[in-house]
C-alpha cells in the first residue's frame, strides 16, 4: 500500500497472533512509511507496520462482509479477505468452504452439526438441490468424484491432507461411506447384498488398522501413524466389488515408547484391558514400561476392553482365523514383555558388557514362551553379536545400550512385520483386481511436519508432501490456463509457481536422499553427512548454493540443515539419520525368530539372506519409500484428482474455536494459497461480461456502442487498461490487480 490512508480508514492488518484482523489506521509515520492500526474485536493494537502487512479496504468496505462458497469468487483475492470468509462460516458452523478446486474443511470437533449429520446424506445422494446449488461438503467431493468416474470411464483421486488432528481420517471415513451409499442406489436386491457384504469388509478394515497403527498423541486422541491410500474398486456398473490398500511408513518408535502425555499403539492397551490380555497374564497395565512411558495409559471417553472386542469381531469379519487372532496377541504380548527387559552393566577387560537384570528375567522367559522362540537364543543375541571374518567367528559382547538398541529393534521390527501382514490380510479379503474395471483412490496421508526437532520421519513426510504439492501446482495451474485458453485469453506473461528446484534437491539422483544411502552403505557417519551436504548444496564465497537448501547457524551449525519447502523452511537434525534409514535388524536376530515353533511368527520373518550369495543390496527405509512414492505419484497422475484439505482450527479440540494465525499458516502449508498465487500470476479477478458491464456502466462515456464487447472494449481504452493487465475473454473479463484497482478508482470518482 503506497499511499497515505486517513485515520480511521478501515484495513486489514497483520498481527502474529491472529493473522489478519480488521481495524482500522490510528496513524501514520511519514517519515518511516509504517502504520499503527486498531481492531476492537479481537483488541489488537500494532505499531510500526509496513505498507505490506496493511491492506486498505476501504472505500469497498462490503467486500469484508461478501460470503461466498468458493473463495476464489471473493471480489478482492487476498489473504485476509480469505480468512475472514472462513472465520465467519466457521464460527457459523460452516466447515466446509471451496477454493477453486479444492475443498476446505475446518475441524467441526462436533458430531451434532444437524445440516452434517448422517441422515443429511441422501440430499446429496440423490443429486438434488445440494449438488446443484454446489454446496461444499465432502460428500460432494465424493458425489463428483464418483459420477465424474462414471461418465469418464476414469479413475479418481481424493487427495486428503492436513496436519494431525484436522480430520483427515474422518474425512477419509466420511467420502468412503459415500461411495458405499452411492454405489448401492441401483441394482438389484441380490446386488446390494453382495455390495453391502463387501462394504462391511471394507468398514472392518479401519478399527483394525487403527488399533494398530493409530494412537493418542497430543494432538489427536486417535492419531494415524502411518500414511494410507485406499482405492476403492467399482465394477463396470458402478457397484462397489473391493478395496485394496498401501500403507505408507508406519512410525517405529511408537511401538516401544512415547513421550509426555501420549501412548504407544492402541493395540497394546486394547490386549492388554481385553480378555486375551488375561490369558497371557497381563493384569496391571502401569507394570509394563511401553504402556506406561507417556504417563497416561487411558484416553477420556474410550474403553480400551471395548475396544479389543470391536477390533477382534473386525478381525473376524476380514476372516483373520481363531489360530492368526491368537498368534497375533501372543506377538503383540511378547512385546510388551520384552520391553520390560532391563541389562546392568559390568566392566570387563573387554570393555563394558551387558547382562539381563536379574530381577527381570522372567520379562525375556514369557516373550521367548509366546513367540516359541528359543530363549537362550534370544538373550544371546540380544547380549551379543557375531562377527564373521574371513576365517575366523567371534563373539562380541555388547555394552548395555547396544542391548537396548536391540531389544528395541526386535519389537520394532516383529510389529512392523506384523503390521504388514494386517494390511496384506485385508487386501486379500477385499482386494478385487480382475473384476475392478474403475477405482477411486482415497489418500490420507500425513500433512507438512514443522516441529521444534524435526528428524528423519519429517523429511520423508515433507518429501511426499513436497510431490503432491508439485502435483497440484500443476494441475491447478494447467486447468487455470485452460479456462484463459478457452476463452482466448493469452498466457504469455503468467508464470508457473513451482517447487521443482526442492524436489530435485531432495530426490534426484544426486540429491540429499541419495547421498544419505550412500553415506549408510560406506557405513559412514552422520557429521560426514553433514559436510556432504553443505559442501554440495551449502553456500560460500566462491558459489552460491542450492537456492532450496540452507546451512544452519550457531550452535545448530553441527548437526542441523535446513530446506526451504514450500510451505516453509524446516530445520532437521541429522542425529540418527543413519540408523533411522537403515534399520535393518540382524541377520541372526531374523533366524532366532524365523526358528519360532509358531508357524505364524515363523512366517512373518522376511526371507534371511544365503550365507553364500553375495549380499544384495538392501534397500533402505528411505529407497523403499521413495519408490512407494514414485509409484503412488505415477497413480495419481494418471488418475483426476480431488482434494480436501483439512484444518485444525483450534489446538484445543473443541468446537467453534478459531486461532488466526494457526490457521493462516495451515493454509499456507497446504498450497491453499498457492491457488491464489496461480490465480494472481495470472488474472485473478474475472467478470462475467453482464456483471462487468452492471458494475461499471458509469465509466462508459461514448452511447453509441452497441455489443457488450465493444462497449467493454470502450471502457477499457478510456480507462487506459493495457493488455498486460485486462483482457477481454469469449464470455468474461480477465483483470489483473492493477487493472481492477483502476476501475475501482475511476467508478469512485465518477460517483
Ligand atoms: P487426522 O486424521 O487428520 O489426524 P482425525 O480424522 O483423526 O484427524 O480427527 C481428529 C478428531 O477430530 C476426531 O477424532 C474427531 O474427534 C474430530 N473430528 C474430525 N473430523 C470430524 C468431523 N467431520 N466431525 C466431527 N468431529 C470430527
Ligand atoms: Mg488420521
Amino acid at each position: 500500500m503506497a499511499k497515505i490512508v486517513d485515520n480511521g480508514t478501515t484495513v486489514a492488518f497483520y498481527s502474529p497472533e491472529q493473522a489478519w484482523v480488521i481495524g482500522s489506521v490510528t496513524a501514520y509515520d511519514v517519515k518511516n512509511k509504517t502504520y499503527t492500526c486498531s481492531s476492537k474485536d479481537p483488541p489488537v493494537v500494532m505499531d510500526k507496520l509496513p505498507g505490506s502487512t496493511v491492506k486498505l479496504w476501504a472505500p469497498r468496505v462490503e467486500y469484508l462482509e461478501e460470503d461466498v462458497h468458493d473463495l476464489l469468487q471473493l471480489t478482492e483475492l487476498h489473504e485476509a479477505s480469505l480468512l475472514f470468509c472462513l472465520k465467519k462460516r466457521y464460527l457459523r458452523n460452516i466447515v466446509y468452504t471451496n477454493i477453486g478446486p479444492i475443498v476446505v474443511a475446518l475441524n467441526p470437533f462436533n458430531y451434532e452439526i444437524p445440516w452434517y449429520k448422517d441422515e443429511k446424506m441422501h440430499e446429496y445422494l440423490s443429486e438434488g438441490v445440494v449438488i446443484e446449488r454446489n454446496l461444499p461438503h465432502s460428500w460432494a467431493v465424493a458425489h463428483n468424484t464418483f459420477w465424474e468416474m462414471r461418465e469418464n470411464k476414469q479413475n479418481q483421486t481424493v487427495l486428503i491432507s492436513g496436519e494431525s488432528g484436522a480430520g483427515k481420517t474422518e474425512a477419509a471415513k466420511i467420502v468412503a461411506k459415500y461411495l458405499g451409499a452411492v454405489s448401492t442406489l441401483t441394482g438389484t436386491d441380490a446386488q446390494k447384498d453382495a455390495m453391502q457384504a463387501v462394504n462391511k469388509k471394507i468398514l472392518a478394515s479401519s478399527p483394525i488398522l487403527e488399533s494398530f497403527g493409530n494412537a493418542k498423541t497430543v494432538r489427536n486422541d486417535n492419531s494415524s501413524r502411518f500414511g494410507k491410500f485406499a482405492k476403492m474398486q467399482f465394477d463396470r456398473d458402478g457397484f462397489l466389488v473391493g478395496c485394496h490398500v498401501t500403507k505408507y511408513l508406519l512410525e517405529k518408535s511408537r511401538i516401544i515408547t512415547s513421550s509426555q502425555n501420549e501412548r504407544v499403539y492402541h493395540s497394546f492397551y486394547q490386549l492388554a484391558q481385553g480378555e486375551a490380555g488375561k490369558k497371557f497374564g497381563i493384569r496391571n497395565v502401569k507394570i509394563y514400561k511401553a504402556l506406561s512411558a507417556g504417563g497416561c495409559t487411558s484416553i477420556d471417553g474410550v474403553d480400551d476392553a471395548q475396544d479389543f472386542l470391536t477390533t477382534q469381531q473386525a478381525m473376524i469379519d476380514v476372516g483373520i482365523n481363531d489360530e492368526e487372532r491368537n498368534s497375533i496377541f501372543r506377538i503383540v504380548a511378547g512385546i510388551l514383555y520384552l520391553q520390560n527387559l532391563e541389562f546392568t552393566e559390568t566392566e570387563e577387560r573387554t570393555g563394558k558388557v551387558a547382562r539381563i537384570d536379574a530381577n527381570l528375567h522372567t520379562a525375556v522367559t514369557r516373550a521367548s514362551e509366546l513367540w516359541e522362540v528359543s530363549e537362550e537364543r534370544l538373550v544371546a543375541e540380544l547380549t551379543s553379536n557375531t562377527i564373521v571374518t574371513r576365517n575366523e567367528v567371534t563373539l562380541k559382547l555388547l555394552s548395555r545400550v547396544q542391548a537396548q538398541d536391540m531389544r528395541d529393534s526386535v519389537s520394532k521390527s516383529t510389529y512392523d512385520w506384523l503390521f504388514n501382514w494386517l494390511v496384506e490380510k485385508i487386501n486379500r479379503t477385499t482386494d478385487v483386481e480382475q473384476k475392478c474395471q474403475q477405482w477411486i483412490g482415497l489418500l490420507d496421508i500425513f500433512g507438512f511436519e514443522d516441529f521444534k526437532i524435526n528428524s528423519f520421519e519429517q523429511l520423508c513426510i515433507n518429501s511426499a508432501n513436497e510431490n503432491l504439492q508439485n502435483h497440484y501446482n500443476w494441475h491447478i495451474f494447467t486447468e487455470d490456463m485452460r479456462e484463459c485458453k478457452e476463452e482466448g485469453i493469452d498466457t504469455t506473461a503468467v508464470q508457473f509457481v513451482d517447487n521443482k528446484g526442492c524436489l530435485d534437491l531432495l530426490m534426484t539422483k544426486n540429491g540429499i536422499f541419495s547421498l544419505l544411502d550412500e553415506e549408510c552403505a560406506r557405513s559412514g557417519t552422520e557429521k560426514n553427512f553433514l559436510n556432504v551436504l553443505n559442501e554440495k548444496f551449502g553456500g560460500t564465497k566462491q558459489k552460491s548454493g542450492d537456492p532450496y537448501f540452507g546451512q544452519a547457524l550457531g550452535k545448530a551449525m553441527d548437526n542441523c540443515f535446513k530446506i526451504k519447502h514450500y510451505a516453509a523452511e524446516v530445520q532437521y537434525v541429522v542425529d540418527g539419520f543413519m540408523d533411522k534409514n537403515r534399520d535393518t535388524l540382524k541377520e541372526n536376530m531374523k533366524k532366532v525368530l524365523k526358528d519360532s515353533g509358531n508357524v505364524f511368527m515363523a512366517s512373518l520373518v522376511p526371507a534371511l539372506e544365503d550365507p553364500n550369495a553375495r549380499p544384495a543390496a538392501k534397500l533402505t527405509v528411505s529407497g523403499y519409500f521413495i519408490r512407494q512414492l514414485q509409484e503412488l505419484m505415477g497413480v495419481i497422475t494418471a488418475t483426476n484428482p480431488h482434494w480436501i484439505r483439512c484444518i485444525k482450527p483450534h489446538p484445543n479440540k473443541l468446537p467453534l474455536n478459531f486461532h488466526g494465525s494457526g490457521v493462516m499458516s495451515q493454509l499456507r502449508s497446504a498450497g491453499v494459497l498457492d491457488t491464489v498465487k496461480v490465480r494472481k500470476a495470472g488474472y485473478p479477478i474475472r467478470f462475467a461480461n453482464e456483471l462487468f458491464l452492471r458494475r461499471y456502466a458509469i465509466l462508459l462515456t461514448a452511447t453509441h456502442e452497441s455489443s457488450a464487447r465493444a462497449k467493454i472494449e470502450s471502457i477499457f481504452k478510456n480507462q487506459s487498461i493495457e493488455r498486460s493487465i485486462g483482457q477481454l475473454g469469449k464470455t468474461k473479463v480477465f483483470l489483473r490487480q492493477e487493472a481492477f484497482s483502476k476501475l475501482n478508482h475511476a467508478k469512485d470518482e465518477a460517483t
